[in-house]
């Protein structure tokens, strides 16, 4: 068996589970080993019931004392049954396992390990799982891997498949030289493998680990600048000379662009006339006014007979683009000359996945027939079945927002944090699908000519479009420098003017009779207000406000005659759209919404953000919904309420209370939590590193960085015998993942 064997190949691995492997992306033996375990579980010695204390996972060796009950709360089946020790007794819950009732039964003993916590009633053991005694003293001591999963797949499986794959496979040689190795104190290859999945301590694992991150971003950085190398030679094969309906909008639009919008208006422009392929990553806060600078150069390319592509994630944030292009355009006059004196408008088409087969049909022919210029959409945009005319420049909008989804599910910790992350994901049934899905886009993007065009015309050799891509995410310049290189950035740094800053407060669940009243004064002066819970419905798993119960309360709360209506990932594309399109009109003052409505949406009339449970969000997701806010000329408030009455969470808040400066935010979160995090929550989530983070691993980042260029300054070629291997391994595969994640 050697690493370019297929997981198919391995005992116990099925058809159906290397399908789900799959899913994952891992195919070959090689990918499995690859697949770090995103956390490790320590199973701690067994305890008396009377020891146990909320709040921990703790393990309890007992016997059942009342069978199992099954009861239906609203969608939730809950087991409830009574264990006890000579210690004790206590109560256990399972949620959605109605099976159990078959196992938990009078007498029957067993191991149960769980989160222990304390209701207002009493003492439960939450969602535990249960072993026989012998497995679980055998698990007992060591530190398991716990990896992130897909529907269907169990950890034992991929555990298990893990530790055969590493039996099997010969050693493998280290491509990096012994004399990197050395200065900058890495593990050997094979060893940092084989510990990162199974490590014996704490010191073994962050010693494995930090070779392993050492080599993503080593090849990272290694890879980028070869790209680089390779893609500035690369001509400009467009022919775009024109820029006069991109002056002629910025000289009708209702506001003067900041300098820093004209800043990189010039640079964005510069490149589209240049003699070499744009491939620029445009990064602002939220509010910084990027849509306008994608409208400008998106005008440029039509303007030459070109059409141009913009990509969202999200079908509601698609729909509005859509819409306030139609809007921006129609409003600003703007039209495309026809020769004659004839002129006709810019011809715009909405692509998405919930369109109709009828709909996306006629989108289609649009686009094939060059009636269409501009073409806006979801990931829809680049499936096979779109033919473009000329397309010349691909726009990717919020490209930070499938890192953020990946990471709150990466960090499914907790029942709670995994309920509460999952929640909005429930719009796209399994997270990995989309995950596949994103990746295919990309590697469908680089090629979209082939995706696209006929055989015919992909053998003329029809060049890849100009690429830009706009995102919020707040990676610090210096480090945003070392992954890039110099790859070409621009950083919208401004805020425009008239935007007053926004007035923010954290506060207790007893101001919201205050908060209600000024709600209602804003309403009455003709604004909007937002208010955002983290549930859809009620959970008995978790005490926070939900969507569903929260807009009944509310309606009773505040005058009759203010329309409020609520908005949550569970609701079909089409009603979702009907809510943010009535919101965008004004006919709804007060919107209760999940997190649905954090992605880029724009609704300037828009002054009051609340939100309910404001500790159980991450600081960027929190700066993020406050976005949604302070875009118009009105003066706009954030009310955070902390539902937990705890002081630590209070001081988290603290930070979002003193700034609004996304920068900052992410520095001082990392701060408070401290480097000693290791596997915590991963800050960055746009670079797609399976086991390092430019925040937590900065320092690795710049060694690596450091080692890559003294590299490439030595040996380029990589000739020497020492660097044969790195070589190698860097023509193999880095490349080829490079350029998937460079878009
Ligand atoms: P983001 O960078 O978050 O994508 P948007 O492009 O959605 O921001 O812009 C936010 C709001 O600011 C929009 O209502 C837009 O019309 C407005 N805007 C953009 N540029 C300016 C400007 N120079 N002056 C005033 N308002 C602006
Ligand atoms: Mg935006």
């Amino acid at each position: 068996m050697d690493r370019s064997t297929s997981v198919g190949k391995l005992k116990g691995i099925g058809e159906k589970t290397e399908k789900l492997l799959g899913k994952l992306d891992i195919h070959t033996i090689d990918d499995l080993i690859h697949y770090y375990p995103r956390e490790y579980e320590a199973f701690g010695p067994l305890q008396d019931i009377s020891d146990i204390k909320p709040g921990e996972i703790c393990a309890i060796d007992i016997t059942v004392a009342k069978s199992a009950e099954v009861k239906k709360v609203r969608s939730l089946t809950i087991v409830n049954a009574y264990v006890t020790d000579a210690s004790g007794m206590l109560k256990v819950t399972w949620y959605n396992m109605p099976f159990l009732k078959n196992t938990i039964k009078h007498g029957y003993k067993m191991v149960l390990r769980g989160r222990v916590v304390k209701n207002r009633y009493e003492t439960v053991m939450e969602h535990p799982v249960i072993y026989k005694r012998d497995d679980y003293m055998a698990l007992c001591g060591a530190r398991q891997p716990v990896y992130a999963l897909t529907a269907g797949l169990s950890n034992k499986v991929l555990s298990k498949a893990v530790k055969q794959a590493l039996s099997e496979i010969k050693d493998i040689k280290d491509y990096i030289p012994a004399g990197i190795r050395k200065e900058n104190e890495l593990a050997e290859l094979n060893y940092a493998l084989r510990t990162i999945h199974f490590p014996k301590d704490e010191q073994e694992l962050i010693f494995a680990r930090k070779r392993l991150v050492f080599d993503e971003f080593f090849l990272f950085v290694l890879g980028i600048r070869l790209l680089k190398e390779k893609s500035s030679e690369k001509k400009n094969v467009y022919d775009i000379s024109r820029a006069s309906l991109s002056d002629r909008l910025i000289e009708a639009l209702p506001y003067e662009l900041t300098n820093a919008q004209k800043k990189v208006w010039s640079e964005i422009k510069n490149d589209l006339l240049g003699s070499r392929m744009m491939n620029r990553l445009v990064q602002g806060d939220v509010g910084s006014g990027k849509t306008v600078l994608a409208v400008l150069a998106l005008l440029t390319v039509v303007e030459n007979g070109y059409q141009g592509a913009l990509m969202a994630p999200t079908e509601v944030l698609a729909k509005q683009h859509y819409e306030s292009l139609l809007q921006m355009l129609k409003g600003c006059g703007i039209m495309l000359e026809q020769g004659y004196g004839r002129k006709r408008p810019v011809n715009i088409v909405l692509l998405t996945g919930s369109m109709t087969a009828k709909e996306k049909k006629c989108a289609y022919a649009l686009i094939e027939n060059h009636e269409a210029d501009i073409i806006i959409g979801t990931h829809a945009l680049i499936q096979e079945k779109v033919v473009y005319d000329n397309l010349a420049l691909v726009i990717t909008d919020e490209q930070h927002r499938f890192g953020v989804r990946q990471r709150e599910l990466l960090s499914k910790k907790a029942v709670n944090e995994d309920y509460f992350g999952a929640e909005d994901e429930l719009q796209e049934p399994v997270y990995e699908d989309e995950k596949q899905q994103w990746i295919k886009e990309a590697r469908a993007l680089l090629n979209i000519e082939t995706g696209g065009k006929s055989a015919k015309s992909v053998t003329e050799s029809v060049s890849e479009p100009h690429i830009l891509v706009m995102s919020a995410t707040p990676i610090p310049r210096t480090l945003a420098l070392i992954i890039y290189g110099d790859m070409d950035i621009s950083v919208v740094d401004e805020l425009p003017a008239q935007r007053l800053p926004i007035k923010n407060c954290v506060v207790d669940t007893s101001y919201r009779p205050t908060a209600y009243k000024f709600i209602e004064a804003e309403v009455r002066k003709g604004r909007q207000v937002y208010v955002i819970c983290p549930l859809v419905e009620e959970s008995e798993m978790l005490d926070a406000e939900n969507v569903l119960d929260y807009t009944e309360k509310l309606k009773a709360q505040l005058s009759p005659d203010i329309r409020i209506a609520y908005l949550h990932g569970r609701m079909k594309a089409k009603e979702k759209d009907e809510i943010m399109e009535c919101f965008a009109d004004g006919g709804i003052n007060v919107l209760v919404s999940t997190t649905v409505i954090e992605v880029g949406i724009n609704v300037p009339n828009a002054t009051v953000m609340m939100v309910e449970n404001a500790e159980r969000f991450g600081l960027a997701q929190l700066h993020q919904l406050r976005g949604r806010v302070g875009r118009g000329k009105h003066q706009s408030y954030c009310i955070f309420i902390n539902g937990s009455g705890s002081d630590d969470k209070n001081k988290r808040l603290e930070i979002l209370n003193k700034s609004n400066d996304g920068f900052y935010i992410a520095a001082e979160d990392l701060k408070l939590r401290g480097p000693g995090d290791m596997f915590g929550i991963r800050q960055s989530g746009m670079l797609d590193f399976s086991i390092g983070d430019i925040y937590t691993d900065a320092e690795i980042l710049k060694t690596a960085a450091k080692a890559a260029e003294m590299v490439l300054k030595e040996d380029h070629g990589f000739e020497r015998e020492e660097n044969t291997e790195l070589g190698r391994k860097v023509e193999s595969e880095m490349l080829k993942r490079i350029s998937r994640l460079y878009l």
